[in-house]
C-alpha cells in the first residue's frame, strides 16, 4: 500500500527567484512550495503526497477552492494534485508535527491517523456492475510506487537493467484463471458476468476464458477508450493492453522476457485482431540508471508522446527488471510526466 502521509524530514528550504512570500522545500524526492519563513531545512514535518485525499477538516479549508472533490463513494474531501506556482513544480503538502504525536519516527505512514487515503478516480460507469467478491489474496493488486519515494534505487539498481513501458491512463483491468475458477476484475473487484459491462465485454471478445484454460494466470493490463479518464488516445470503444502477467503456482510477477513469450503463446493462431495486445514498450531492456543519473532526468524520460496516439502526451513510464532480483521477484516503478500531470485540469 501507497504511503501518503509520512513522517519526513526537510532536506532544504530554498529562495524562489522573484517571490518573497513563497519558498521551496525539498524532501527526498520531492519539491514542495511553502509560504516564507514556514519551515526550515532540518524541520521533522507530515508530508503529503500528490493524490492524497484529504478529509474535510476547519486546517484543510485553505485547499477547498483548488482540491474539493467526491469519491466514487461519496466522500467528500481534498485532492492533492500537482500544480506549479511562480514556475515551480509544487507536489504535496507539508504540515506541522503538531497533530501527531513529536517523537513519531522519520517514515513512519501517519495517514491512517490523519484519515488521509489515496485519492482515486469514480469507477467509469460502464465498468460498474455487481461485484462478487475482491481480487483473491494470493494474486497481487496492480499498484506502483513513484520513483520519488524510491531514490535509493539510483544506487542499489544502477547497473540493473529495466524494461521501460507506456503508462497508459486508464483503469486497471485483471482477468485471472486460478484452477479452474475464472475472474474478471476491476482495480480492486471481480465482476458477475454480464452482458454490458465492458470488462465483460472485453474478455468475451477476446475469448480469455478459453484462452487461460489449463493455465494459473492473471493478465494484468489497462483498459481503456470511451468513458474512462479523458480518453487521451481518442479510442472509439474500449480496449485492454496487458502490462504484467502473474504467475499464480510460483507467486511472482513473470519478468518481462517471460511475460512476452506466455503471450506469444497465449497468441499462436489466433487471428490478428483478436490477439492480446501489449502496452507500447519503450525500451526492452535499458540500464536506466545509468542514462539517468538523477531525479530529473529520469522525469524528463517519463515525458513524450504516446505510443499508441503520437498526437497524445503519455502519463509516464513504468519500469520492471529485466531479471528477478529480489526473493519475490521482479522490481518495478513509475516514473509520471510532470508535463503531463500539470496539464491534468482535473
Ligand atoms: P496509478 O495509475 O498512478 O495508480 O499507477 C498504477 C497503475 O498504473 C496500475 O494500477 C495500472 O493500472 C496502471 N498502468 C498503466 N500502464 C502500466 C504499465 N505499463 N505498467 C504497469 N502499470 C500500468
Ligand atoms: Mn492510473
Amino acid at each position: 500500500m501507497r504511503k501518503l502521509a509520512t513522517i519526513r524530514k526537510i532536506k532544504e528550504v530554498r529562495p524562489i527567484d522573484g517571490a518573497d512570500k513563497i519558498e521551496l522545500a525539498l524532501i527526498d524526492g520531492w519539491q514542495v512550495v511553502i509560504r516564507k519563513g514556514e519551515f526550515k531545512g532540518g524541520d521533522k514535518v507530515v508530508y503529503l503526497e500528490v493524490d492524497s485525499f484529504l478529509p474535510i477538516k476547519p486546517q484543510y479549508e485553505f485547499l477547498r477552492k483548488s482540491s474539493y472533490k467526491v469519491m466514487a463513494d461519496g466522500t467528500e474531501g481534498f485532492r492533492l494534485r500537482t500544480v506549479k506556482l511562480r514556475g515551480q513544480i509544487s507536489q504535496g503538502l507539508l504540515l506541522p508535527l503538531s497533530e501527531i504525536s513529536a517523537d513519531t519516527p522519520i517514515a513512519t505512514d501517519v495517514s491512517d491517523v490523519l484519515g488521509i487515503r489515496k485519492y482515486e478516480a469514480p469507477i467509469p460507469a460502464c465498468i460498474s456492475g455487481e461485484v462478487t467478491g475482491k481480487i483473491p489474496g494470493q494474486i497481487r493488486v496492480t499498484d506502483q510506487e513513484r520513483i520519488q519515494n524510491l531514490i535509493e534505487y539510483f544506487q542499489t539498481y544502477s547497473e540493473e537493467s529495466f524494461e521501460a513501458s507506456e503508462k497508459l491512463d486508464g483503469t486497471s483491468m485483471t482477468i485471472y484463471h486460478a484452477d479452474g475458477e475464472l475472474g474478471v476484475c476491476g482495480h480492486h473487484w471481480v465482476y458477475a458476468e454480464s452482458e454490458k459491462q465492458t470488462l465483460w465485454k472485453i474478455a468475451r471478445k477476446f475469448n480469455i476464458p478459453d484462452r487461460l484454460k489449463g493455465r494459473n494466470l492473471a493478465l494484468q493490463g489497462e483498459c481503456i477508450g470511451e468513458g474512462i479518464q479523458k480518453n487521451h488516445y481518442k479510442l472509439t470503444g474500449q480496449d485492454w493492453f496487458i502490462f504484467d502477467i502473474w504467475d499464480i503456482d510460483s507467486g511472482r510477477y513473470l519478468t518481462p522476457a517471460e511475460r512476452v513469450e506466455t503471450l506469444k503463446e497465449l497468441n499462436t493462431g489466433v487471428p490478428e485482431h483478436l490477439k492480446i495486445r501489449a502496452v507500447p514498450i519503450i525500451e526492452e531492456s535499458i540500464k536506466i540508471f545509468e542514462q539517468c543519473k538523477d531525479l530529473s532526468s529520469l522525469l524528463e524520460y517519463a515525458s513524450g508522446v504516446s505510443g499508441l496516439e503520437k498526437s497524445v502526451r503519455r502519463e509516464g513510464v513504468v519500469f520492471k527488471s529485466c531479471n528477478i532480483v529480489i526473493d519475490s521477484g521482479i522490481v518495478s516503478f513509475k516514473a509520471i510526466s510532470n508535463i503531463f500531470l500539470l496539464d491534468e485540469k482535473e
